[in-house]
């Protein structure tokens, strides 16, 4: 899957020419932000003036998708599962949600990131997941993150690093795998100490 990569326009020797030019590029370009977020985001570090209250908007948004999927990882752990929630989230709505059912199901591969997956891809009547965002609590391991690739999700977002097992960047770098041929784009970090403390809460109450 190619990303449709658009280039600024070339400054001109008339600097109200060049901020017009740069203006009109900005607003050319931002309906597109969600199928070519990485270039998007490399025309904002050229025009960082602009892009506050971009990404202020798009920060927000993600804050609150994540407490979705907290919620998610609370409820799992109300059920003895490991407390990890995942949403995924389909043109600005939730479509699927889930916390892990690994015990529940007697299945291995019953990760929060796998089941939400699942269900969107019967609900949209397609394997490949275009236009979606997965928000997870805790870093994805392998199998999720092969999975993340398999669906072509284009954006992932999670909360806490996962040293034990993570592979966006803590034990493996799967997604920025430069052979890979679908390229995801990856924010970490967003609610991180609440994450990290839904699991630690978790694992503290069984010792
Ligand atoms: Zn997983």
């Amino acid at each position: 899957m190619g990303l449709v990569c658009f280039s600024p326009p070339q400054l001109s020797s008339n600097p109200l020419l060049s901020l017009l030019s740069a203006l009109c590029f900005f607003v050319l370009v931002r309906p597109f932000s969600a199928s070519s977020v990485p270039c998007v985001n490399s025309v904002l570090v050229r025009f960082s003036f602009l892009s506050p209250c971009y990404s202020l908007a798009r920060m927000d948004t993600d804050l609150e998708f994540m407490q979705e999927a907290l919620a998610e990882g609370r409820d799992a752990a109300t059920a003895g599962e490991v407390p990890v929630g995942a949403v995924l989230v389909y043109d600005g709505k939730i479509l699927a949600r889930s916390g892990n059912r690994t015990i529940r199901d007697n299945d291995p591969t019953a990760h929060a990131e796998i089941i939400v997956l699942r269900e969107a891809a019967r609900l949209l009547s397609n394997y490949r997941l275009a236009n979606t965002a997965l928000y997870v609590t805790i870093e994805p391991c392998s199998m999720c993150a092969g999975a993340i690739i398999q669906a072509r999700v284009p954006r992932l977002i999670y909360g806490a690093d996962d040293p034990k097992g993570g592979a966006i960047r803590s034990c493996f770098e799967i997604l920025s795998n430069p052979r890979l041929n679908h390229q995801v784009e990856v924010s970490s970090g967003v609610l991180a100490t609440e994450a990290a403390a839904v699991l630690q809460s978790f694992f503290a109450a069984r010792r």
